[in-house]
């Protein structure tokens, strides 16, 4: 088979995509607004095929079938939580599996989407970490994701974007960059640029990259250890970017950001380490989201009891910090980013088969 070489109109930036398509109708002689007709069809009022875009004259939709590519993700397994909370499973065109997870809260609905297929990472706590790095995606994957979803019969809108499925969002930037353009363009998703978010573990020429957008897309760090000696031991990436580096990265960031800290029972839940939380918090003006352990986490961690947390939060709100305790979402389908394409892929060792990453209402 010979390989299909027809560019991918899906992996193309809004304007990258009009200029490319104007172009094409030009050299047809075809009228330029075309090409916006087109593009509406993308995203906006999506269609699976050109052949779908009945507004168009047949010759001119097989004509463009042969110059260009609409592609699909294929839907792999789709799960329901008793919550709401729904999961699905993609199938990419190189047998790669993702994970996509929609959060009906009240009259929001979050997609918690993928930018990476696995992770480089190694956070100890996180089953993601555990399946190891296999490839970054392409914006088409990306913002792919959410296509696919208001593709459904019935469709499934999304109010609000969170990068908090599976990879780090900041080590694939070339294509998580023309991804946030996708999503927040008018003529594509049209989703507020406020209610998208982009959560790190502090790869800072990522961080300056977004903070040179001008969109005021939200940055959400994981710190998880309020000291390097500690999150050393649970982020093997605080060696390279190290947590005076991210926090003065957080401080120069001129938007309001976001501290994940996911609770480990003994570990980071102890009263000094609120207290050193809130210190950094208030160094760069943060917000902070304490997030359970999922109950399925990575072998060796306990979350820590919701009294606990609580006690956790007020200490670290009694020093003039905003806290949040996120709740858990989908645990009845283990809707944690990883374990089901750890189950599709087979592995059935401890780590992978316990899931990482739940699902948070952002
Ligand atoms: N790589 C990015 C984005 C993906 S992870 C990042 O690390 O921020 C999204 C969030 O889920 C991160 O804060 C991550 O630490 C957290 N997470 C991972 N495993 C988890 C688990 N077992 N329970 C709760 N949160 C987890």
């Amino acid at each position: 088979m010979t390989p299909d070489t027809r560019p991918d109109l899906l992996d193309l930036a809004p304007d990258e995509a009009l200029t490319t398509l104007r172009e094409w109708f030009d050299a047809r002689g075809e009228p330029r607004y075309r090409a916006a007709q087109v593009f509406g069809r993308l995203w906006q009022r999506p269609v699976r095929g050109f052949d779908d875009i009945t507004e168009l004259p047949k010759p001119l939709r097989e004509a463009l079938a042969e110059a260009f590519r609409i592609s699909s993700l294929e839907l792999a397994t789709r799960q329901q939580s008793r919550d709401g909370t729904e999961k699905f499973l993609f199938r990419l065109h190189d047998g790669q599996f993702i994970e996509t997870v929609a959060i009906p809260d009240g009259d929001r609905m979050t997609f918690c989407i993928s930018s990476q297929a696995g992770c480089a990472l190694q956070c100890a706590f996180c089953a993601t970490g555990a399946m190891g790095f296999q490839r970054n995606l392409t914006p088409a994957e990306i913002a792919g994701q959410v296509r696919e979803l208001r593709l459904l019969d019935p469709p499934i809108l999304p109010t609000n974007i969170v990068f908090m499925g599976m990879g780090e969002p900041l080590m694939n930037w070339k294509a998580v960059s023309p991804s946030l353009s996708l999503l927040n363009d008018a003529r594509a998703l049209g989703i507020g640029a406020r209610h998208i978010t982009i959560s790190t573990v502090g790869v800072l020429p990522g961080i300056e990259a977004l903070a040179a957008r001008p969109e005021q897309f939200r940055l959400a760090i994981s710190i998880h250890a309020p000291s390097d000696a500690l999150r050393r031991t649970l982020m093997p990436v605080n060696v390279k970017y190290p947590l005076v580096d991210v926090i003065a990265a957080a401080r120069t960031f001129d938007r309001r950001v976001t501290f994940e800290y996911v609770m480990l029972g003994g570990v980071n839940d102890q009263p000094a380490h609120a207290a050193e939380l809130a210190q950094l918090a208030r160094d760069c003006r943060a917000f902070v989201n304490l997030i359970p352990l999922h109950p399925g986490g990575a072998m060796g961690f306990t979350p820590t009891p919701t009294e606990d947390i609580t006690r956790f939060a007020a200490a670290v709100r009694a020093r003039g910090v905003e806290v949040a305790v996120r709740r858990s979402r989908g645990l009845d389908i283990a809707a944690a980013c990883g374990q089901l394409r750890t189950e599709r892929l087979g592995r059935r060792a401890p780590v992978a088969a316990e899931t990482d990453r739940d699902v948070h209402v952002a």
